[in-house]
């Protein structure tokens, strides 16, 4: 199905501004996806007529509240086609989610002497919470080393993984490359040593189909504001036999079974790891984000932006001192780059005065530049509700400023 990106558009308000006297083109998408009116809706209906603490409450709004709440937690399992709703925690996002894991699945199972394996493309939310485990523990941080194109090498992976690891947890779809990983391949070859596998979607789960039980990974994490949703607000899945295995997260209202001053007893997954009152508001917003993206469907929005990928890549190819960063052959929606002779920030401010947002710096993945001997790229990374005439519009705004030191 082609989909109309005008009607999308429209469901957008923020997208319809100016800045600097220019139409606004928001190509800052991997940092975080606009909302349209229907979570927007969502979010203030909730308060206007549902405002109640949720799972505890006698009374009508209690009972509604958490009725919607725990709609969206269902709607979540079949996003990702986990096998129960048990399986899905609620977090702040994917940072909150990955810290989860390392500081409960890891306080308890991972020991000294024990190894780690993380990418070199990895968000620093995917590294330093590793460092700080492996600190206490330990235990030892193995790098999976990538190509030239921002491609994991798989051999090298081969040789690092043994039975000292206990977790790999690997990127799905890298924010600052865009380069998708073989992930299903990484957890099939994890399984053969015993070891678990934590699948960062942050940003994946926008673009991919996720089946969580079909990649057979133990956690999968992903924040809600990539997906059109609210911020503040992740996900946590993990297989249910592993949940209970952890000891809780932090502890509070929500997650007990029974207090007393001599002993506590813990709530049954999910609500073990759901200490006080969490996000109801956004949680409910985040149903309409799932309708959205369902009403679409993932495989029309991931042909979009395909599309909209190769033919801003072949565009940009064409202007002199042109550089792009990752070049992988399995790319989903990021374009990377640098202008020869130019800062990558000086480049953002100059689009920015076209009313053109883009991103520019090390993208929370300073070991990733270093691999590149680079302190940042420009990146563009394109939604459902980019068009072809706004790639044009920054092809166009390159071409100038990189005439600036490129002749
Ligand atoms: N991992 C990746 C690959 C990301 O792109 C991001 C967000 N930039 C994160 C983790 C962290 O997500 P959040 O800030 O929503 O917790």
């Amino acid at each position: 199905m082609t989909l109309n990106i005008e009607e999308i558009r429209a469901l957008f308000p923020v997208l319809h501004q100016e800045v600097h006297g220019k139409p606004l083109i928001y190509f800052d998408n991997a940092a975080t996806t606009q909302k349209p009116n229907a979570v927007l809706e969502a979010l203030m209906g909730y308060y206007e007529n549902d405002n109640a603490n949720i799972h505890r409450g006698a009374h009508t709004l209690a009972d509604r509240a958490t009725r919607y709440f725990e709609k969206t937690r269902k709607s979540i399992q079949d996003f990702i086609n986990a096998k129960e709703e048990a399986e899905i925690i609620f977090t702040k996002g994917t940072t909150e989610s990955i810290n989860l894991v390392a500081s409960t699945f890891g306080r308890k199972f991972i020991t000294k002497g024990d190894e780690i394996l993380i990418s070199t493309m990895e968000h620093h939310s995917n590294i330093v919470p590793w460092q700080m485990l492996c600190e206490e523990k330990e235990a030892m941080l193995k790098v999976i080393p990538i190509n030239d194109d921002g491609e994991i090498i798989f051999e090298e992976f081969e040789k690092l993984i043994s039975e000292k690891t206990k977790l790999i947890s690997i990127v799905h779809v890298s924010n600052a490359l865009g380069t998708i990983n073989p992930v299903k391949n990484i957890i099939e070859k994890a399984k053969s040593v015993g070891a678990k596998v934590l699948v960062d979607g942050a940003q994946s789960s926008s673009h991919l189909e996720i089946d969580v039980q079909e990649l057979d990974c133990d956690f999968f994490a992903f924040s809600a504001h990539k997906l059109y949703g609210p911020t503040g607000l992740g996900v946590l899945y993990g297989k249910r036999q592993i949940l209970e295995s952890m000891p809780p997260y932090q502890g509070g209202g929500e997650m007990i079974k029974e207090v007393t001053f001599q002993k506590t007893t813990y709530s049954d997954i999910p609500f073990k790891f759901e200490a006080g009152t969490p996000n109801i508001a956004d949680v409910i917003a985040f149903q309409k984000s799932l309708e959205f993206i369902q009403n679409l469907g993932k495989s029309n929005i991931k042909n979009h932006e395909d599309e909209l990928l190769s033919y801003a890549t072949a565009k940009m190819k064409e202007i002199k001192g042109f550089i792009p960063v990752g070049t992988a052959e399995q790319k989903v929606s990021v374009l990377s780059f640098n202008i020869n002779g130019m800062h990558p920030f000086d480049v953002g401010v100059m689009l920015d005065a076209q009313g053109i947002a883009v991103r520019t710096g090390h993208h929370c993945t300073q070991p990733l530049m270093q691999r590149f001997g680079l302190e940042g790229t420009v990146r563009a990374s394109f939604s459902v509700y980019n068009t072809k005439a706004e790639i044009d519009q920054m092809v166009a705004s390159v071409a100038k400023i990189a005439k600036i030191k490129n002749k």
